[in-house]
């Protein structure tokens, strides 16, 4: 069946993959890749989806340049090019954060800043990223230009906060580099404290321009809850929370468990994660800088015990370090929660031929109209093999 919500770029975009078809079909399509994937491990729970499938994105991203007739534009690159496709709103954008970018574009035009030009190298205005706390109502803008001389910078800023007076927070980024990556290292901010803080499952956090935080606040909800359903922790256990990003899967155990270690190889997000432990008063967490391989490694060596595992790893999935040294450490129950059910199926394999039971397989809707489905696995110990 067709979407009856038709968006024209759907093709040049690349962005929503399965966008031709209706939403029911959309959850059809991921529960059958899971079960393929994952159906010989156990019985798949029914996919969860959104009730409302549209504008779910709470981080935003538009380039901005040229087009045929030195017109301004801001979009989407067009797949694997640098070709800017013109967006002015989205179906799984904030719409708000969709508004914000066009009035940028125009303001732009109005002060004469102009755009910056990839291929000289030279002008201002490249990105603008909006990063938006639904539940806080917090909004972020992030204007990423190719000089730090930003003329009118007052005048410019009142403007944008006259048409917007929801902003919280201007940050210009400062990204002069040849690169695929949207922000430079320089962050200047401009108004506001440079970051926005949100609120999930109970939990206040603090969202900084560059840090990784969940792009569908209303499906993370529902899959960190399932994963403490999962978990099932007890105030004796010591808890892992592996590629703990900027700490909120612990920092949401935490109220069960006796301790927590998050481990995280960016150093930014465990700056983060330990603002986030403070700003919530919570005592019973540590983060760790390293690779959470070697972590594991180091701990299972200590012949230190941890009870739950809970692991969030990227798109890659885990390595065979951390699989074996989770082995060697065999917590009662590991949770698994990942992006990408093909490394996910591999893990799976592995564990369940070391000791290692699939209790659950619950899949997640969290990029509705993309090919993308995020997974939560139970896995239990099994002492007796
Ligand atoms: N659980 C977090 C973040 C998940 S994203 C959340 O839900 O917000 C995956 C995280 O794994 C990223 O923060 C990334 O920096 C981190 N990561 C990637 N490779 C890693 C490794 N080898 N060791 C530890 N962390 C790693």
């Amino acid at each position: 069946m067709n979407n009856p919500k038709r968006c024209p770029l759907y093709k040049k975009c690349g962005g929503c993959q399965i966008h031709n078809m209706d939403y029911e079909a959309q959850l059809d399509f991921k529960m059958k890749k899971v079960v393929r994937l994952l159906g010989r491990f156990h019985y798949v729970e029914n996919i969860i989806g959104m009730d409302n499938p549209y504008h779910y994105r709470n981080k935003v991203q538009a380039a901005f340049g040229r087009d045929k007739q030195n017109r301004i534009i801001s979009g989407v690159y067009q797949s694997s090019t640098h070709r800017i496709v013109p967006v002015d709103n989205c179906l799984i954008e904030d719409k708000k954060a969709d508004e914000i970018i066009v009035t940028i574009r125009k303001l732009i035009k109005s002060f004469k800043l102009g755009t910056f030009d990839e291929n000289k190298m030279v002008g201002f205005l490249r990105h603008v990223l909006v990063k938006r706390g639904f539940a806080s109502g917090e909004i972020m803008v992030v204007l990423v230009t190719g000089t730090e001389e930003f003329k009118s910078k007052r005048s410019f800023i009142n403007a944008l906060l006259e048409r917007h007076p929801d902003i919280t927070t201007i940050v210009q980024n400062i990204n002069n580099k040849r690169t695929n990556l949207v922000l430079g290292e320089k962050m200047i901010t401009l108004y506001g404290d440079g970051v926005i803080k949100e609120n999930l499952c109970g939990y206040t956090f603090t969202i900084s321009p560059k840090a990784f935080y969940q792009i569908n606040p209303v499906q993370t909800e529902i899959l960190y809850n399932k994963a403490m359903e999962f978990a099932d922790i007890k105030k004796s256990d010591i808890v892992i929370d592996a590629y703990c990003g900027t700490g909120t899967i612990g920092i949401i155990a935490s109220k069960y468990a006796g301790h927590v270690y998050g481990v995280e190889l960016n150093k930014d997000a465990v700056r983060d994660a330990k603002k986030n432990a403070k700003l919530n008063n919570i005592e019973n967490i540590d983060f760790v800088n390293t690779d959470a391989g070697r972590y594991m490694v180091n701990i299972a060596d200590e012949g230190l015990k941890a009870d739950v595992v809970i692991m969030d790893p990227p798109r890659a999935g885990s390595d065979i370090k951390f699989l074996k040294s989770l082995v060697k450490l065999s917590p009662k129950k590991v949770v698994y929660i990942s992006c990408n059910p093909e490394t996910l199926a591999r893990d799976l394999m592995f564990l369940s031929k070391n000791r290692y039971k699939i209790r659950k397989i619950q899949p997640v809707d969290m990029f509705p109209h993309t090919e993308h489905v995020e997974c939560a696995a139970l896995l239990e110990f099994n002492p007796k093999r």
